[in-house]
Protein backbone atom coordinates (compact mmCIF):
# COMPACT_ATOMS: atom_id res chain seq x y z
CA UNK A 1 0.00 0.00 0.00
CA UNK A 2 1.61 3.13 -0.94
CA UNK A 3 1.47 6.35 1.55
CA UNK A 4 1.23 10.07 1.21
CA UNK A 5 4.67 11.95 2.10
CA UNK A 6 5.18 15.63 2.43
CA UNK A 7 8.21 16.68 1.20
CA UNK A 8 10.15 19.59 0.69
CA UNK A 9 11.97 20.94 -3.07
CA UNK A 10 14.70 22.85 -3.00
CA UNK A 11 14.21 26.18 -4.90
CA UNK A 12 16.99 25.79 -7.38
CA UNK A 13 17.83 22.07 -8.50
CA UNK A 14 13.96 20.66 -7.25
CA UNK A 15 15.60 18.27 -5.95
CA UNK A 16 13.09 16.45 -2.70
CA UNK A 17 13.74 16.78 0.57
CA UNK A 18 12.00 15.19 3.80
CA UNK A 19 13.15 18.06 5.97
CA UNK A 20 12.77 21.39 5.50
CA UNK A 21 16.44 22.67 6.66
CA UNK A 22 18.27 20.26 4.06
CA UNK A 23 16.19 21.37 1.25
CA UNK A 24 16.99 25.23 1.98
CA UNK A 25 20.52 24.17 2.19
CA UNK A 26 20.74 22.04 -0.74
CA UNK A 27 22.21 24.40 -2.89
CA UNK A 28 23.79 26.97 -1.26
CA UNK A 29 26.94 27.73 -2.00
CA UNK A 30 29.09 26.21 0.53
CA UNK A 31 31.71 28.93 1.84
CA UNK A 32 35.31 27.45 1.17
CA UNK A 33 36.99 26.93 3.77
CA UNK A 34 40.04 29.25 4.73
CA UNK A 35 43.10 29.04 6.93
CA UNK A 36 42.56 31.16 9.59
CA UNK A 37 46.19 32.81 8.93
CA UNK A 38 46.76 33.25 5.80
CA UNK A 39 43.26 33.05 4.01
CA UNK A 40 44.62 30.43 1.55
CA UNK A 41 42.04 27.75 0.52
CA UNK A 42 41.91 24.54 2.61
CA UNK A 43 40.21 21.37 3.05
CA UNK A 44 38.42 20.41 5.73
CA UNK A 45 39.23 19.29 9.10
CA UNK A 46 41.70 21.62 8.68
CA UNK A 47 41.59 25.20 9.86
CA UNK A 48 44.79 25.83 8.97
CA UNK A 49 47.06 25.22 5.78
CA UNK A 50 50.58 23.34 6.15
CA UNK A 51 52.80 26.18 5.76
CA UNK A 52 51.22 28.32 8.94
CA UNK A 53 51.13 25.06 11.23
CA UNK A 54 54.30 24.63 10.69
CA UNK A 55 55.52 28.15 11.10
CA UNK A 56 53.47 28.16 14.39
CA UNK A 57 54.91 25.44 15.79
CA UNK A 58 58.04 26.46 14.63
CA UNK A 59 57.42 29.96 16.53
CA UNK A 60 56.13 28.47 20.01
CA UNK A 61 58.82 25.82 20.42
CA UNK A 62 62.15 25.39 22.15
CA UNK A 63 64.98 25.94 20.15
CA UNK A 64 68.17 23.51 20.33
CA UNK A 65 71.79 23.97 18.01
CA UNK A 66 72.61 20.91 16.43
CA UNK A 67 75.96 20.72 18.28
CA UNK A 68 73.88 20.95 21.41
CA UNK A 69 71.25 18.23 20.51
CA UNK A 70 71.94 14.98 22.51
CA UNK A 71 68.87 12.58 21.17
CA UNK A 72 69.51 10.11 17.94
CA UNK A 73 66.88 11.33 15.64
CA UNK A 74 65.73 14.30 13.94
CA UNK A 75 62.46 14.71 11.77
CA UNK A 76 61.91 16.78 8.72
CA UNK A 77 58.39 17.97 8.42
CA UNK A 78 58.95 18.91 4.66
CA UNK A 79 60.14 15.65 3.70
CA UNK A 80 58.21 14.02 6.11
CA UNK A 81 60.64 11.89 6.94
CA UNK A 82 62.99 10.90 10.04
CA UNK A 83 66.65 11.11 9.20
CA UNK A 84 69.41 10.11 12.17
CA UNK A 85 71.54 12.52 11.85
CA UNK A 86 72.38 15.95 9.60
CA UNK A 87 74.38 14.24 7.50
CA UNK A 88 71.43 12.01 6.45
CA UNK A 89 69.11 14.62 6.11
CA UNK A 90 71.30 17.02 3.75
CA UNK A 91 72.34 14.00 1.20
CA UNK A 92 68.41 13.81 1.06
CA UNK A 93 67.64 17.12 -0.38
CA UNK A 94 70.63 17.39 -2.22
CA UNK A 95 69.89 13.90 -4.04
CA UNK A 96 65.77 15.30 -4.24
CA UNK A 97 67.73 18.28 -5.87
CA UNK A 98 70.06 16.44 -8.13
CA UNK A 99 67.17 14.06 -9.49
CA UNK A 100 65.01 16.93 -10.34
CA UNK A 101 67.95 18.77 -11.82
CA UNK A 102 67.93 21.60 -9.72
CA UNK A 103 70.45 23.37 -7.20
CA UNK A 104 69.72 22.11 -3.35
CA UNK A 105 68.31 24.32 -1.18
CA UNK A 106 69.21 22.79 2.53
CA UNK A 107 66.95 23.66 5.50
CA UNK A 108 68.39 25.93 8.43
CA UNK A 109 66.13 23.77 10.69
CA UNK A 110 64.03 20.61 11.41
CA UNK A 111 62.22 19.01 14.45
CA UNK A 112 63.85 17.10 17.06
CA UNK A 113 62.28 13.83 18.14
CA UNK A 114 61.72 12.34 21.89
CA UNK A 115 62.57 8.62 22.60
CA UNK A 116 60.58 6.15 23.80
CA UNK A 117 62.22 3.36 25.87
CA UNK A 118 60.89 -0.21 25.62
CA UNK A 119 59.32 -0.46 29.07
CA UNK A 120 57.01 -3.39 30.68
CA UNK A 121 54.03 -1.61 32.39
CA UNK A 122 53.61 -3.62 35.02
CA UNK A 123 50.94 -1.39 36.71
CA UNK A 124 48.53 -2.19 33.46
CA UNK A 125 49.70 -6.15 33.49
CA UNK A 126 48.33 -6.28 36.99
CA UNK A 127 45.33 -4.62 36.50
CA UNK A 128 44.47 -7.12 33.54
CA UNK A 129 44.92 -10.22 35.21
CA UNK A 130 42.78 -8.59 38.16
CA UNK A 131 39.59 -8.47 36.05
CA UNK A 132 39.92 -12.25 36.06
CA UNK A 133 39.52 -12.22 40.25
CA UNK A 134 36.27 -11.47 42.61
CA UNK A 135 35.32 -8.18 43.20
CA UNK A 136 36.99 -7.37 46.66
CA UNK A 137 40.48 -8.39 45.40
CA UNK A 138 43.16 -5.79 46.61
CA UNK A 139 46.18 -6.83 45.27
CA UNK A 140 48.24 -5.13 48.31
CA UNK A 141 46.38 -7.64 50.90
CA UNK A 142 46.15 -10.47 48.25
CA UNK A 143 49.03 -11.18 46.22
CA UNK A 144 52.23 -12.41 47.71
CA UNK A 145 55.90 -10.72 47.21
CA UNK A 146 53.93 -7.48 45.29
CA UNK A 147 56.89 -5.66 45.88
CA UNK A 148 59.77 -8.19 44.89
CA UNK A 149 57.71 -7.89 41.08
CA UNK A 150 58.20 -4.35 41.15
CA UNK A 151 61.56 -4.09 42.32
CA UNK A 152 62.46 -6.78 39.67
CA UNK A 153 60.76 -4.96 37.28
CA UNK A 154 61.83 -1.60 37.84
CA UNK A 155 65.74 -3.06 37.46
CA UNK A 156 64.64 -5.37 34.32
CA UNK A 157 63.47 -2.09 32.42
CA UNK A 158 66.56 -0.50 33.14
CA UNK A 159 68.30 -3.07 31.55
CA UNK A 160 66.86 -2.70 28.40
CA UNK A 161 68.53 -0.66 25.18
CA UNK A 162 65.82 -0.61 23.12
CA UNK A 163 63.95 2.15 21.82
CA UNK A 164 61.75 4.16 19.59
CA UNK A 165 61.82 7.68 18.34
CA UNK A 166 58.27 9.83 18.12
CA UNK A 167 58.61 13.55 15.95
CA UNK A 168 58.52 16.29 19.00
CA UNK A 169 56.72 19.52 17.56
CA UNK A 170 58.20 21.48 20.54
CA UNK A 171 61.31 20.81 19.40
CA UNK A 172 63.24 22.54 17.17
CA UNK A 173 66.84 21.97 16.14
CA UNK A 174 68.69 24.54 14.10
CA UNK A 175 70.94 22.81 11.97
CA UNK A 176 73.69 25.02 11.32
CA UNK A 177 74.17 25.99 14.92
ZN1 LIG B 1 19.46 22.00 -4.82
ZN1 LIG C 1 47.97 29.54 5.91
Amino acid sequence: MSIKIDAYTCEKCGKAWLLKEKADDCCKEKEPRKCRVCGKKIEPPYLICCACKTKERYEKAKKIKYSEYKIGCLWDEHMEQYFYDKEELMEAYRDQALEKGEQPIYPEWCFGCVEKHFKINIDAALEFAEEDMYDEFDRNQDLVDLKELYDFIEQWNKRQSAKAYYMDYTTVVLLNA
